[in-house]
């Protein structure tokens, strides 16, 4: 029996509390991995809050999954044991569509597998998450990590990290462009670190006037208070992209108002409630919207070797996972600096 420890939610309003449960024995092209951290991700409290609808209970979550691997299936080519590696949002897809062959498994036209909160392909195994002691998936769906980074700091890069890579990458954000990032949380200071690594002038956009010293840090080179009607105003029609990261509920038409001519604002940021769009803020300046989901299985292998060349981690608050509980409270309370991620030794 190949049991996981961890921690669960039984419903949508108790806190996490200790769990076991079964992991799948090795096959012939898995790679099982020791965890030895785990990132808090919003995710992770929208669908352990049930915010998004049809949460599947017990729910281990967890996605931004950094680990050891113990053991190698016989096919497996990417791994040995020993290896440093790491587990994202996805677990599985279909394999065979238009997507999955352009290793756009994300958009999978069966729907990528999630790593938790979702039913394996098999239709019966319920997937679950990180807050374990380990986990056995698909070498695939699993990615090699140097072992120079601070290991911490790369287990955002599993979620955080090519959330936001992803969309600034596919908007072709460069040198000499004005990027705008709403948010300064967990996805919002990675589109920070890499819009101001691609080049661009970053300013970030936020409701927190006392992150204006930290988004600099980070590598913004402007602060616009987004509860300020002035500034804002200044800003009207000033950006080429605007990465929103926003978790709360809120209205888009604030954020559209900044985009320049055939700007583009590539929402990431998953509210409970649906916003407002209003066509007139669309139609000025040829303005777009353009979602993004996670990325696919090559472009993540991309992102994990340029933050290694570059030195690219989040800034994290390591915590023991008996504090789960406590960081979500934080979380939404918006005090976290930037990403809880869970030291795993201390399940
Ligand atoms: P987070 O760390 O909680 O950060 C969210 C940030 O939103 C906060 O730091 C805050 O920044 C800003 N914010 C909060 N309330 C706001 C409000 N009422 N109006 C405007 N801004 C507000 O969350 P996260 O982990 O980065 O996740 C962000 C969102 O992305 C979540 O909804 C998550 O589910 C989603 N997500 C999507 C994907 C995807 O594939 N698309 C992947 C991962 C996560 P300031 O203090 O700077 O205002
Ligand atoms: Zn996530
Ligand atoms: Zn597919």
């Amino acid at each position: 029996m190949n049991i996981a420890k961890a921690y669960a939610a039984f419903n949508s309003k108790d806190p996490l509390v200790p769990f076991q449960f079964e992991r799948r024995e090795v096959r012939p092209h898995d790679v099982q991995v020791e965890i030895l951290y785990c990132g808090v991700c919003h995710s992770d409290i929208h669908q352990v809050r049930d915010e998004w609808d049809e949460s599947i209970y017990p729910m281990v979550p967890g996605h931004e999954i950094v680990g050891k691997v113990i053991k190698v299936g016989k096919e497996v080519k990417k791994f040995k044991a020993g290896d440093i590696a790491g587990v994202g949002v996805m677990i599985d897809s279909c394999r065979v569509c238009n997507n999955c062959n352009r290793y756009m498994e994300q958009y999978c036209v069966e729907d990528m597998t999630g790593t938790y909160n979702a039913t394996e392909r098999d239709g019966i195994t319920i997937a679950q998450g990180g807050y374990s002691s380990q986990i056995v998936t698909d070498e695939r769906y699993v990615y090699r990590i140097s072992p120079k980074l601070d290991l911490a700091g790369v287990a955002p890069l599993l979620c955080a990290g090519i959330t936001t890579y992803s969309p600034l990458r596919y908007a072709g954000v460069t040198k000499g462009m004005k990027v705008g990032v709403v948010g300064l949380g967990g996805l919002g200071h990675m589109g920070v670190k890499f819009s101001a690594s691609f080049g661009a002038e970053v300013t970030l956009i936020s409701t927190s006037p006392s992150k204006q010293k930290d988004a600099e840090r980070l590598g913004a080179h402007k602060f616009l208070l987004s509860t300020d009607k002035n500034q804002m105003k200044d800003a009207d029609s000033y950006f080429d992209v605007i990465l929103n990261a926003v978790s709360a509920n809120h209205d888009y038409k604030k954020y559209l108002d900044l985009l320049d001519l055939n700007g583009k604002m590539l929402v990431v940021g998953l509210p409970s409630e649906d916003p407002k769009v209003k066509p007139f803020a669309l139609i000025k300046n040829r303005r777009s919207i353009t979602g993004s989901m996670i990325g696919g299985t090559k472009e993540t292998q991309e992102m994990l070797d340029y933050c290694a060349e570059k030195n690219i981690v989040a800034d994290v608050e390591v915590i023991p996972i008996q504090q789960i509980n406590e960081a979500y409270e934080r979380v939404i309370k918006n005090d976290v600096r930037y990403r809880f991620v869970i030291d795993m030794k201390t399940l």
